[in-house]
């Protein structure tokens, strides 16, 4: 061992001696900055001041009431914080995902409804960034930049959510258009989007592997054919938009394929390994928010001749609660900092949904049993939180589907 420490501390010591003598580091550098730049805390400092100035005074009516947050989604698109993804030739700012998520958690501390509606755009649009050709990108995307318009995702449908592979819509090729019949369920963004990225089987053969029997098509939501459903009420998260959609016989120009024939089943599944990260990041959001209100609530209210942080047995909820949201923020910048750096994040990024989500629920009980009685009532800020906090267990991949993610990544790694 001490042999092993020798030969270590020979070869790193005549490295560290040339980068301190070049000026640069103080100490040894790891490599690794906790450090935000300056741009990416200037932009975490405007979302912030959007989520407590103008998402939270509004939250609970929106809860209630269920209505879109329209104002607030015109507004933040106003600041620039919605469609970061979006590329520079489309007008876009084309901000790495390390910003996105930094974004993403501030809003959702305001709510996680709002924070929905706003990045069920991303979804929507990943698909376009990563397989649409400059053409679809400018004429879909720019439509974005321009004007405060919404996008949505469409591929889960009544029979088939976690077996993307047994989705049933079609789309059969006519001439120069593609009919497209089917139903979808549960698409956030429904009811207002102005295009919907939609994933249709178009191999007629039941044989045909799900990386050749799919496609990806971008359908405007004005087509004849599209019928949008009703307002779906959810147990949480309710000011966003969540709807079946129908299609009817709808035509769609072989222009608004996605990649090619055959593609789409990799493209949908491709999209949230970018957008599973900022998911994940709503989750931390959520989570803080209710360390802070549980805290505060804690050191406010007395039980016994002291305050109930006092109890050790709140105490420690507490310090579970910090240990959730820390953990589950450095695994959320992980999983973005590896795709920013170019490389494939999948592991990280159902980790990070996976972990985040699971503290976000736990965090938000613990806080509706740090408020006892309160918790439970709808004047008191922790309940919504309990319920907006489920979901994020199930959309973008359930808990147990990134389960399966991460093992099948763990053992295929094993292997090679
Ligand atoms: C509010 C909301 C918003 C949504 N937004 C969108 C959207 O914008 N676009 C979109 O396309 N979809 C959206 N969804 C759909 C969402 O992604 C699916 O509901 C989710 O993937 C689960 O699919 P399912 O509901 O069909 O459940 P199922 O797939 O039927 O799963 C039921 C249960 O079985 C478990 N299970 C299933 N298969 C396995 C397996 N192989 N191994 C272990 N356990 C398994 C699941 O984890 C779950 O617990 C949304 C859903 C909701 C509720």
């Amino acid at each position: 061992m001490a042999a092993l420490m020798k030969k270590v501390s020979g070869q790193i010591r005549p490295l560290l001696m040339t980068t301190r003598a070049l000026g640069n580091v103080k100490q040894a550098s790891s490599g690794i900055s906790f450090e935000l730049s300056p741009e990416v805390q200037e932009i975490k400092n405007t979302a912030r001041k959007f989520a407590r100035e103008e998402i939270i005074p509004k939250a609970a009516e929106y809860d209630r009431t269920g209505e879109y947050p329209w104002d607030l989604v015109k507004k933040a698109w106003s600041l620039g914080l919605m469609n970061t993804h979006i590329p520079a030739h489309c007008g876009g700012l084309n901000l790495g995902l390390f910003e996105c998520v930094t974004i993403t958690e501030e809003l959702a501390y305001g709510c996680a409804g709002v924070q929905t509606a706003m990045e069920a755009n991303s979804l929507g649009q990943m698909p376009v960034i990563i397989a649409g050709n400059e053409a679809q990108q400018k004429k879909y995307l720019g439509r974005l930049i321009e004007e405060p318009l919404m996008c949505a995702y469409g591929v889960t449908e009544p029979g088939a959510g976690s077996d993307v592979a047994g989705i049933r819509t079609r789309a059969e090729k006519k001439g120069d258009h593609y009919v497209l019949n089917g139903q979808k369920m549960w698409i956030t963004n429904g009811g207002v989007a102005n295009w919907f990225f939609v994933l249709a089987r178009t191999s007629a053969d039941p044989q045909t592997s799900a990386g050749k029997a799919f496609t990806g098509f971008i359908v405007e939501a004005n087509t004849p054919g599209v019928t949008i459903g009703r307002k779906e009420i959810n147990m949480g998260q309710r000011c966003s938009d969540t709807r079946g959609i129908t299609f009817e016989d709808v035509l769609v120009p072989k222009e608004n394929v996605l990649g090619a024939e055959g593609y789409g089943f990799k493209i949908a599944m491709g999209a949230f390994d970018k957008t599973r990260p900022p998911v994940a990041a709503g989750a931390v959001g959520l989570a803080q928010r209710a360390l802070d209100e549980a805290k505060n609530y804690s050191m406010q209210r007395k039980t016994m001749g002291k305050l109930i942080c006092e109890h050790q047995a709140v105490a420690f909820m507490l310090a579970d609660m910090a240990i959730g949201v820390e953990a589950a923020r450095l695994l959320v910048q992980r999983s973005a900092w590896e795709i920013d750096q170019g490389r494939r994040n999948t592991y990280f990024a159902s980790i990070a949904k996976a972990f985040a989500a699971d503290v976000a629920n736990k965090c938000a009980t613990d806080a509706v049993q740090i408020f006892g009685g309160a918790g439970f009532n709808t004047e008191y800020p922790v309940e919504k939180l309990m319920r907006d906090a489920k979901i994020f267990q199930i959309y973008e991949g359930t808990a147990q589907i990134q389960r399966l993610i991460i093992s099948r990544e763990l053992l295929t790694n094993s292997k090679s």
